[in-house]
């Protein structure tokens, strides 16, 4: 006799009130690329998030670093159906089923105080002769993501300090945001965007009891912290025990896969 798939999602979930699943997206959902605009989902993805957003008792979102436009856009075939797309580390939180955004920033404020300090970073950047080293900077509108995973490995430490230092020495400038680290890229980020608060956020909207979040980054810590004092269940994505606040750790995005097939399969409506 075959024995039902277990996963951690699965035997956490009573089935007594809905399961609310957030899940990250690079480097969860996706394995991390060098081109950040060919990210992907694996093609066993699209049935598997289709199938959990169909369920009557998951309510399911995306928390992601990236714009809800480009959520959009990777996720295009999931047009229409009951998943919760927060972008901007929750700055942004869009319903696509009523195609209302339940969160937004103001934009034109943010667009105004984001670039002087644009052109500032590229002006050092500039002048310390680390424009063209293979930093990618990626406009997002609200935010300015500086990535340096196809930078010389002696020169990446010299583009993480002058950041560090303007925020350090220009004080008025970047008051209204903050240096987030993530894998390879320090992102210039409004202070209001944090994937903690767009989970809170998304548990007292969906009225949950029971939560799980998913995510592999150093902006999933917060995440991963406000799931944990509600009583759900976190995972970490490629952590060693003792360098994240998630509960548990898987090893790579197939282990993801794994976790929600499991869950998927158990969890007939
Ligand atoms: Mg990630």
């Amino acid at each position: 006799m075959l024995l039902p798939m277990r996963s951690t999602i699965a035997d956490y979930w009573r089935r007594e009130s809905p399961l609310g699943l957030m899940l990250d997206y690079d480097g969860t959902l996706t394995p991390i690329v060098p081109d950040p605009t060919q990210a992907f989902l694996p093609p066993a993805g699209w049935e598997l998030l289709l199938k959990l957003c169909r369920h009557p008792w998951i309510r399911v979102a995306i928390v992601s670093g990236r714009s809800v436009s480009q959520l959009r856009f990777f996720l295009s075939a999931l047009t229409g159906e009951a998943i919760t797309l927060c972008g901007l580390h929750g700055g942004e939180i869009y319903v696509p089923q009523k195609d209302h955004f339940l969160r937004q920033p103001n934009r034109e404020q943010l667009q105004q105080q984001l670039q002087p300090l644009r052109e500032k970073v590229i002006a050092q950047l500039t002048a310390a002769n680390l424009l063209n080293s293979g930093i990618f900077l990626e406009d997002k509108t609200y935010s300015l993501a500086v990535h340096y995973r196809q930078v010389e490995a002696s020169v990446k430490p010299q583009i993480i300090e002058l950041l560090y230092g303007l925020f350090t020495h220009d004080t008025e400038l970047t008051a209204p945001f903050k240096l987030q680290p993530g894998k390879e890229v320090l992102e210039v980020l409004p202070r209001t965007f944090d994937k903690g608060d767009c989970v809170v956020f998304l548990w007292d909207f969906w009225q949950l009891r029971q939560g799980c979040y998913i995510g592999d980054d150093v902006t999933d810590e917060a995440a991963f912290v406000a799931v944990n004092q509600r009583g759900g269940l976190t995972i970490a994505v490629g952590k060693t025990p003792g360098t994240t606040q998630a509960q548990h750790i898987c090893s790579e995005v197939g282990d993801v896969y794994r976790e929600l097939a499991a869950l998927a399969s158990q969890s007939k409506s």
